[in-house]
């Protein structure tokens, strides 16, 4: 065999992102083909190749998109006709995932497959709702069982005396629908009525909803929320843990939803510190990042980098741009050794940093204006000076360098352009608490694309990165709720945590 195939059965985890495993991450990247199931968490195949083929093969209750036979045939002749294959499956793979028929049938037709485990609905919702599976004084075992069953009925597999009996945490997937059943049919068989139980819906998710009561009540108590699947039921004393340990609904940001308005490529720092918190992000980029094709002004000033003495950087696009066009022209940072250079604010002096530059001057407050004040004490005169930054940004700084005395060539690395709000984005955008806006043109934009429609906002509270930003959105008749003090993406998250938390 030349070019043997392989199938990985691969677990994704619960739901949240951040709890997949770093080898599924690694095989999802380099898969030739992925078919994956309904409960995977999203963007969970972001990674994969463009060219990668990817299959839905899920089972919506009573509606499967491929039956497991079929989906078995497949992963068989993926595999056999030399494709890496990821078979990625929620949870775990080998916990009530049929990880283990699908391996069954591998091995039956000869074709290689590994094993890559993941967490767990049944640890991890609990964990997300402050629920320890085991614990020295609550629980010293823990059993997974499937609620799919009816205990009472006489061809269940499930014994229900036996777990009535079992000493330790019941943790039931699948057990929702039956969970009327799956509580009578353990008090008939002798376990405690009054002992402490837990459902856990979309644990690990943003939206989690936790319901708790006694083995007697619970099933009542969900039907009272309306608690659909997916859920995880637990029973057993370690369940009254959730009283004392409950974190999720703690953070800061829990149970706000938050729109990120910026460009998809940068929106990520942004979003990632937000679900830090709790928040649930909904992104809603308003705007899309578009570089230039470096020739004509811009070759000739990368060319002549040397020459300037003065070079401002006037955002994060601006400098990592600025860096990427230099490597092309196989210049790096030493390309800077003899300038003063200027950042606007923290952010832009973070990515230059990064390219291994430390900003001379960076003005208190991340507007022209202030860079322009603060760079008051630059020699400018007679000499040459460089500013890297948006097409459509403020002339500010090149007027006021050029009153000076200095030979300003302003180089526009790229051009933000409107990015199209779907229809979903947009109704997603009506349902949000905050929306932030990092820069006038997010507002702009944003406001462009809602056209009459600009009602989307009017429940959300507006936060602001800072003052320009805020002029543009009270222009454009947006109130302003937040404004933050720090004018970077950490001092935006501080004043919309003080807001939320207030
Ligand atoms: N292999 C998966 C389980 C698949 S069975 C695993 O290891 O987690 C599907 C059941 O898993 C659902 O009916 C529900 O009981 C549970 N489940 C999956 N994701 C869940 C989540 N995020 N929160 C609560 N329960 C979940």
């Amino acid at each position: 065999m030349s070019n043997p195939g392989i199938v990985y059965l691969v677990g994704a985890g619960p739901g949240d992102p951040g709890l997949m495993t770093r080898r599924s991450l690694e095989l999802i990247a380099q898969a030739d083909a992925i078919l994956y199931d309904r409960l995977i968490p999203p963007g969970a195949l972001d990674g994969a190749r463009t060219d990668a083929e990817l299959t839905y093969v899920g089972k919506e209750p009573g509606n499967a998109a491929m039956g497991q036979e079929e989906i078995g045939e497949r992963l068989v002749a993926l595999g056999l006709d030399g494709k890496r294959v990821v078979r990625l499956k929620g949870g775990d793979p080998f916990v009530f995932g049929r990880g283990g028929e699908e391996a069954e049938a591998l091995r039956a037709a000869g074709v290689t497959f590994e094993i890559v485990p993941g967490v767990t609905a049944g640890v991890a919702a609990p964990a997300y709702a402050g629920i320890p599976v085991t614990h020295r004084d609550a629980a010293s075992a823990v059993a997974f069982v499937t609620g799919h069953e009816d205990p009472a009925k006489a061809e269940s597999a499930l014994d229900a005396e036996g777990l009535a009996r079992f000493p330790g945490t019941l943790v039931f997937y699948m057990g929702v629908k039956n969970l009327p059943p799956i509580a009578d049919g353990l008090i008939a068989a002798g376990r405690d009525p009054a002992e402490p139980a837990a459902v856990i819906r979309r644990g690990t998710y943003p939206d989690q909803q936790t319901v708790t009561g006694t083995l007697a009540d619970i099933a009542e108590r969900v039907s009272d929320a309306g608690l659909k699947a997916p859920a995880i039921t637990l029973v057993g004393p370690a369940a009254a843990l959730r009283e004392t340990l409950a974190w999720v609904e703690r953070r800061p940001l829990h149970g706000k939803r938050v729109a990120v308005t910026r460009a998809r490529a940068q929106a990520s720092g942004l979003a990632v510190r937000l679900r830090e918190l709790g928040a649930e992000v909904v992104e809603t980029p308003a705007i899309r990042i578009e570089p230039r094709p470096v020739e004509g002004e811009i070759a000739s000033a990368l060319d002549a980098i040397g020459d300037y003495s003065l070079i401002c950087v006037t955002s994060p696009n601006g400098a990592a741009l600025l860096f990427d066009a230099l490597a092309e022209r196989g210049l790096d940072a030493r390309s800077l050794a003899g300038a003063t250079v200027a950042a606007i604010g923290p952010g832009t002096a973070r990515e230059l940093e990064r390219r291994g530059v430390r900003a001379d001057v960076i003005p208190p407050r991340s507007v022209a204006e202030s860079l322009v004040e603060a760079l008051a004490e630059i020699p400018v005169e007679g000499k040459r000076a460089l500013i890297a930054r948006a097409v459509e940004a403020r002339d500010v700084l090149p007027d006021a360098l050029r009153d000076r005395g200095a030979k300003v060539d302003v180089i526009g690395l790229y051009e933000t352009v409107v990015e199209p709000l779907s229809d979903d984005r947009r109704s997603a955008l009506a349902d949000v608490d905050y929306v932030t806006f990092t820069s006038a043109s997010t507002v702009r934009n944003l406001l462009g694309s809602l056209g009459d429609r600009q009602d989307a906002l009017d429940r959300a509270r507006v936060v602001s990165i800072g003052p320009v930003t805020s002029a543009e959105a009270r222009e454009l008749g947006v109130e302003v709720a937040v404004e933050a003090e720090r004018h970077d993406i950490g001092g935006l998250v501080d004043a919309l945590v003080e807001d939320a938390t207030r």
